[in-house]
């Protein structure tokens, strides 16, 4: 789409909260610096620009070389998808877009000044700071799990890049007859059916590959935490024998050379392939300009008309980082609709125009249960001013009747739609 028609159309007055096109006064030099170029951050990035009509400047600091998706992830796992399907370049932000992208790590962020330092040594000025730095793994929660990932015999693969590729690896190695454990941390953590959407890929792959095999899923939680029921009759249904859940299994400790994991209270679990996912928090550099101010200080509050931090002003928080509204799931989807929301406040406030004072967020959430079969959950979140938070539609969203090979060809547009929607 043009320019100017983006800028015409309903979707960017939505989003701006506006009933009819008006014109912008944002000063000429107005940057935003955007920290993190995952689903929340490249969004960003991209909707500044389209929305203030290309007038703001944009900088996005990402270390990687390219975006790479953690949804559609537990597939190459499986073995049905590649890396190369999963990896978008940032070009497009930068050609198509005029952002200015910078590969780098955010260091030190001065709120009171305005300034971000990178890794590399520069300085750079902010009008606003966008940081969607997704979340730290807190691997100090289980005993000996730092040293294990270190020498990269225990992973995790709860960042999609070279770990995916690693434990992978690891699965291809263990020989027929293996177990394969992934333990999940109690809620929230990054993606409520990531977890269980492994389980069913890794079991799949066994099924195909290596039938005397099996997947142990030891989960912290009293139940299922997202599509209990779905993923309980796919477990039935197509991995009796193969796969098995076993819940309030709360990992305490790893002992990665004998292949052991200890439990709170349960008897220890011995595997070939350990994976095992920590408690989780908000991003490094979010802790470290202490923006974590919410639940233990491991989530950032945010006002969520805008997502500006509660802790600094002209910084705003987007994706995992946040403490979720309710039924807010940390999701690619929500980050990407998180996105939208703040690039709007932000285009608004340095426009001079007041924030949108009912935005919408959206979600849906497809599992894989095998290489073709999907099942979804999805809901539509609205702005409450009343309660300052973000509250489900009634009667909005809903959840797959059962696995279908339709859902599957919806799960891979989605996919391909959202990559393009943040980065093309
Ligand atoms: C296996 C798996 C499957 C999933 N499946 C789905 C799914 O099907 N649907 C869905 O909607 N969601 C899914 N998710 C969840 C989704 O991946 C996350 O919710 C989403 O990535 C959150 O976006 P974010 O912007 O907060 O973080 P991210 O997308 O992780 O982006 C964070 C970015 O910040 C960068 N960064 C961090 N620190 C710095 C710094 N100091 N300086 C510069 N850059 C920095 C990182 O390099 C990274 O690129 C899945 C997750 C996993 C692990």
């Amino acid at each position: 789409m043009q320019r100017r028609s983006f800028l015409q159309s309903s979707a960017a007055l939505a989003l701006l909260g506006l009933g009819a096109c008006a014109t912008t006064s944002i000063p000429s030099k107005a940057r935003v610096v955007v920290v993190g170029g995952g689903y929340g951050g490249a969004t960003a990035a991209k909707y500044v620009r389209l929305l203030s009509d290309h007038k703001i400047d944009v900088v996005l600091v990402e270390p990687n070389d390219a975006f790479v998706s953690c949804p559609i992830s537990n597939l190459v796992l499986g073995g049905s998808r590649q890396m190369a399907e999963i990896t978008t370049p940032y070009t497009g932000l930068s050609r198509q877009h005029g952002v200015t992208v910078v590969k780098d790590m955010a260091r030190t962020i001065d709120a009171a000044r305005k300034t971000v330092t990178l890794a590399g040594g520069a300085t750079i000025a902010y009008d606003k700071l966008v940081l969607s730095p997704g979340v730290d793994l807190m691997m100090n929660t289980v005993e000996g799990l730092a040293p294990a990932q270190a020498a990269g015999t225990v992973l995790q693969a709860w960042k999609a890049g070279p770990e995916t590729v690693a434990l992978r690896r690891q699965l291809e190695a263990m020989p027929d007859g293996g177990v394969y454990a992934i333990t999940i941390p109690e809620q929230p953590y990054r993606c409520p059916p990531g977890p269980y959407e492994r389980a069913c890929q890794v079991a799949w792959y066994f099924k195909t590959a290596k039938p005397r095999s099996k997947v142990l899923v030891l989960d912290a939680n009293q139940d299922v935490t997202s599509k209990g029921a779905l993923f309980k009759k796919v477990w039935a249904e197509q991995y009796a024998g193969i796969l098995e859940y076993r819940p309030q299994h709360k990992v305490t400790a790893v002992d990665a050379r004998n292949g052991v994991l200890k439990f709170e209270v349960q008897d220890d679990v011995k595997a070939q392939v350990l994976n095992v996912l920590p408690a989780m928090r908000a991003g490094a550099i979010a802790v470290q300009t202490g923006l974590n101010n919410q639940a233990n200080n491991r989530w950032c509050g945010v006002n969520y008309q805008t997502f500006e931090s509660t802790a600094a002003k002209d910084v705003y928080v987007l994706g995992d980082s946040i403490l979720a509204a309710p039924a807010m799931p940390k999701s690619g989807h929500m980050a990407n609709s998180h996105a939208k929301v703040a690039a709007a406040a932000i285009v608004a406030e340095l426009s001079g125009w007041a924030p949108n004072p009912s935005p919408l967020l959206t979600n849906t959430c497809y599992s894989f249960v095998d290489n073709r079969n999907v099942v979804h959950v999805a809901s539509v979140h609205e702005y409450v001013a009343a309660e300052k938070t973000f509250k489900t539609v009634a009667g909005s969203g809903g959840l797959s009747a059962g696995p279908t090979e339709l859902e599957g060809v919806y799960a891979w547009n989605w996919a391909q739609n959202i990559w393009a929607d943040s980065l093309a």
